[in-house]
């Protein structure tokens, strides 16, 4: 896999950074204080947002509420997402669309740098993600990009510029 540019730089993929799943796995609660305990019928599947890939049998998985970054005041939207409960070693790839997820659609939703939703472009898989993500980050008032499920609408990473 090559790193992805666009007219300013190259694009960083990020999953929910580590220190703050440190933080969150070390805490047994999650920012809204739910306490967190392995899920006995983890769901096979879905999305992980500690190391970009979808769960796989037999796993432990916590399912956590999260605020993700680079939105403010009414924007900021608290939603659950899956981790893994223990360490996992994060996303491998940070220069790269994650291919576990790229057969996915997803909205590509754009926040400019005040915190606020600039625009959401509904996309089919990866190829067509990265060319939205592209274009989005090459315009100057896009600070960052998120990727959300289609149906449900829940986090899944952050594109920003390197
Ligand atoms: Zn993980």
């Amino acid at each position: 896999m090559t790193a992805i540019k666009t007219a300013t730089g190259t694009l960083v993929f990020e999953p929910i950074p580590g220190a703050e799943l440190a933080r969150i796995r070390g805490a047994s609660a999650d920012e809204a204080g739910n306490a967190l305990a392995p899920l006995a019928d983890a769901p096979v599947g879905s999305p992980l947002r500690c190391c970009l890939r979808e769960v796989r049998a037999g796993e432990r998985i916590l399912l956590i509420a999260y605020t993700p970054p680079g939105t403010a005041g009414a924007y900021a939207e608290r939603g659950p997402v899956f981790i893994h409960a223990d360490a996992c070693g994060g996303y491998p790839t940070p220069w790269a669309y994650p291919p576990e997820l790229s057969h996915r659609q997803q909205v590509v939703r754009a926040y400019d740098h005040e915190g606020r939703i600039a625009t959401g472009v509904l996309v089919d898989d990866g190829d067509h993600a990265t060319e939205a993500i592209r274009e989005l980050l090459g315009q100057p008032d896009v600070a960052l990009v998120q990727l959300r499920n289609v149906g449900f609408g829940c986090y899944n990473f952050t594109v920003r510029r390197a």
